[in-house]
């Protein structure tokens, strides 16, 4: 299983080594994780209801205690959202989900499929959230917003845990430039935004590079052109939010908990079918298969 990989020496990381769950563990020692994301069709026509379904899905898997998920304009509010394939999560308001100290203790993970919606959440949650995931829409938001930037930069100073998790189209606007100067340095595109922003940055795609304020930047090396299909990027951030969720404010392990997530993601694509799974890769398949990490 991947968690067993020693994906760590391969990385030049600690080794860690697998623990099975204390005895005595509930869960909350596993810690919370909420999606804010999944803009409906109802009012916008988005229809990205199932980014933050994929996202709470993988975090579930992932090993997270609680998952959370909060519909962005919710298409039908005299019904229940629920997933049938995944009844564990548990679908809240957002703005319910804004005020609670939920925000305050949970592992974040916002904009998937956020589309036009998003933005209005991100003053609150940039400034209140304890670890946050940003992908996606929240990351096109921040991109148009210098106020938003602002937020986001102030976040390591108050000891508060930021994630980005952009592609290449979205690391181009964040940097205000353009994605074939992105591509024709990912090293420094990454390093730029993790160093501007003070977070740690995933720039997506195949080799991911996992930066860090002042540490020496992972190139992953798994995953394959598999991936290259919607909803993945979503699957990928949710595994982070459960890879982060039990921790408390500790930045050194952040590098190294969001790359062996990153590891996990592209190993699951690259054994798909020797580990016996049957039908091709789909994100929905893959956040299926994921497994909590190791430590
Ligand atoms: P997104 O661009 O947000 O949909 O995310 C796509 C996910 O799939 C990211 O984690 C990418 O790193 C991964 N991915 C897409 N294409 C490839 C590829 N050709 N090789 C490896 N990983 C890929
Ligand atoms: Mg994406």
């Amino acid at each position: 299983p991947p968690q067993s990989t020693p994906v760590s020496a391969w990385l030049g990381m600690q080794p860690t080594q697998a623990t099975a769950r204390l005895h005595a563990s509930h869960k909350g020692s596993f810690g919370d994780v909420l999606v804010l994301g999944g803009q409906g069709i109802g009012v916008s026509g988005a229809g990205m209801t199932g980014a933050a379904v994929l996202a709470g899905r993988a975090a579930l898997h992932g090993g997270a205690g609680r998952v959370f998920v909060g519909l962005l304009e919710d298409d039908a509010p005299h019904s229940t959202p629920w997933d049938p394939a995944c009844p564990e999560l548990m679908f809240r308001r957002p703005s319910l989900l804004l005020e609670s100290d939920t925000l305050r203790n949970a592992c974040v993970v916002c904009g998937c499929g956020g589309g036009t919606a998003v933005a209005a959440l991100l003053p609150r949650v940039l400034s209140t959230a304890r670890t946050l995931v940003l992908d996606a829409d929240a990351l096109n938001a921040i991109a148009a917003d210098a106020s938003l930037q602002t937020l986001l930069s102030l976040r390591r100073d108050r000891g508060r845990s930021t994630v980005l998790t952009p592609h290449p189209l979205e690391a181009a606007r964040l940097l205000g430039s353009d994605t074939r100067q992105v591509m024709a340095d990912r090293l420094k595109a990454a390093q730029t935004l993790a160093d501007r922003f003070g977070a740690c940055c995933v720039l997506k795609g195949s080799g991911s590079v996992v930066a860090a304020p002042g540490e020496v930047p992972i190139i992953n090396a798994s995953g394959n052109a598999a991936l290259a299909t919607a909803g993945t990027g979503d699957v990928l951030a949710g595994m982070i939010g459960s890879a982060l969720a039990p921790l408390k404010l500790v930045d050194e392990q952040m590098q190294d908990r969001v790359a062996s997530a990153v590891y996990q993601h592209g190993w699951l694509a690259d054994h798909w079918h020797d580990t016996g799974h049957a039908g091709e890769l789909s994100a929905s398949r893959l956040a299926a298969r994921v497994r909590p990490l190791a430590g």
